[in-house]
């Protein structure tokens, strides 16, 4: 008898059909003699339409309420559940977060997971039980609900996966698995066999939304066999594990976009020791989220930097950099919008020098033009015009011969 966790994203549990749907999933793993904790996203867009209503009645709602709204979405799909398999015959009890012991830290709307108590849900399971549990939710210590920002029901899951120590956890969603890129865009995209969690979490933060990035950390750092499969075909999805072997000729696993971002430039600044970590301090103290950062000494023994952010945190950037006008001595800020980000990924790189020269060549035959880069061992990150992130993720797709069956090294 194992321990499995599993999760359902929003499209899976969209409507009273799909939850029997997944009922039928769940009451699989049980026939096999399996123990089970089935971790459950709000259905379809309703965490959309709570965001939504909420801004009918307020531009800036306050965080904690806002909290309190969203985890209402997870609630319903708890309940509808453990009633489909009820009706079924089964023995099951649902729980929201904070009923199953997930403790995060206080902060709201992106919180950490600090630790799960997971006495309930181990004395539930030893009674036959099959656990529902809401994803995306917590209590911090004070009792305040909390979300896991958007997104987050992964994370529930697997940090679950974790506690419990699963004998492994699936991710169970609208597409097959880990593709080579979104497969909604880029109609080539093959699926993966395998994936290491390293480049998972690469294309995690790099804007590949099929798992939550804090979800694959857990799992990297906890060891959990994790898999990414579809809630309505029966196939095998894509491992995401320690060690993946190489594929021939592949460098590169996968690629990774995410458009809406900006481009912060400011000219003219004393070149004093401080002057960057004042910046960024004042920035990260607002939770302003920098990515790429580029600084360059001119000729008159300025500074002069550049980076990239969500375009949604513009105007409060803009307003914390005009707060420190006298301590910068900045003469000028300049930003550019409706810009992407597209980024390369694979471990193969490490070995194989010329991967970024490769993608700057095939971007510069395309006349997409880069505006900014970002590199580490095993990514290479570029910020095009948004207008042109399609193009580029299908040329470079095209250029790395993603699309091709991989053939095994042996
Ligand atoms: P869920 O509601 O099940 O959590 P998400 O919408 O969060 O589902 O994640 C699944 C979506 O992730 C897919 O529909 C797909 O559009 C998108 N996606 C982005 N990058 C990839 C990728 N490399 N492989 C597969 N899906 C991807
Ligand atoms: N319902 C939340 C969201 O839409 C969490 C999740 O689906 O993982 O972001
Ligand atoms: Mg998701």
């Amino acid at each position: 008898m194992a321990l499995i966790v599993q999760k359902f994203g929003g499209t899976s549990v969209g409507s009273t059909d799909r939850i029997q749907n997944v009922a039928n999933r769940v009451i699989q793993e049980v026939e096999q003699g399996n123990q089970v904790v089935v971790v459950v996203s709000a259905m379809g867009k309703t965490t959309d339409e709570l965001v939504k209503l909420a801004g009918e009645i307020t531009s800036n709602p306050n965080s904690r309420e806002m909290d309190m709204l969203l985890t209402t979405g997870e609630q319903i799909t708890i309940s509808l559940l453990t009633m489909s398999l009820q009706e079924r015959g089964y023995k099951a009890t649902s729980y929201t977060g904070w009923q199953a012991g997930i403790q995060t830290e206080h902060r709201h709307g992106n919180a950490r997971i600090q630790h799960i108590d997971t006495q309930k849900i181990h004395q539930q399971l030893k009674e036959q039980n099959i656990v529902v549990v809401a994803g995306f939710q917590g209590v911090s210590e004070d009792g305040s609900i909390t979300t896991l920002g958007r997104g987050g029901s992964d994370t529930t899951a697997v940090a679950l996966a974790a506690a419990l120590n699963a004998a492994k956890c699936d991710i169970y969603t609208d597409v097959t698995g880990v593709f080579t890129t979104d497969p909604r865009y880029v109609k080539e995209a093959r699926k993966l066999h395998s994936i290491s969690y390293d480049e998972m979490l690469e294309l995690a933060n790099l804007g590949a939304g099929v798992l939550h990035p804090r979800a694959v950390e857990f799992a990297k750092n906890y060891h959990v066999p994790l898999e990414v499969r579809s809630s309505l075909e029966i196939e095998n999805g894509t491992i995401v594990e320690e060690e993946v072997s190489m594929e021939q000729n592949l460098v590169v696993r996968g690629i990774a976009f995410e458009d809406n971002i900006s481009r912060v430039t400011i000219e003219g600044l004393n070149n004093e020791l401080q002057t960057l970590s004042t910046i960024f301090t004042a920035l990260a103290k607002e939770h302003v989220n920098v990515d790429i950062i580029i600084q360059n000494v001119t000729s008159n023994n300025h500074l002069s930097i550049s980076f990239s952010i969500k375009a949604q945190d513009v105007d409060m950037t803009l307003d914390i950099l005009k707060q420190y006008k006298d301590t910068l001595g900045y003469e000028r800020i300049e930003h550019e919008s409706n810009l992407a980000k597209v980024s390369i990924v694979g471990s193969g790189m490490i070995s194989n020098p010329g991967v970024a020269a490769g993608m700057f060549e095939v971007l510069a035959a395309e006349e997409v033009e880069v505006k900014m880069v970002s590199t580490s061992e095993i990514k290479v990150s570029t910020v095009v015009p948004q207008p042109d992130m399609v193009k580029a993720v299908e040329v470079l797709h095209a250029a790395f011969e993603l699309e091709a069956q991989p053939v095994q090294q042996v």
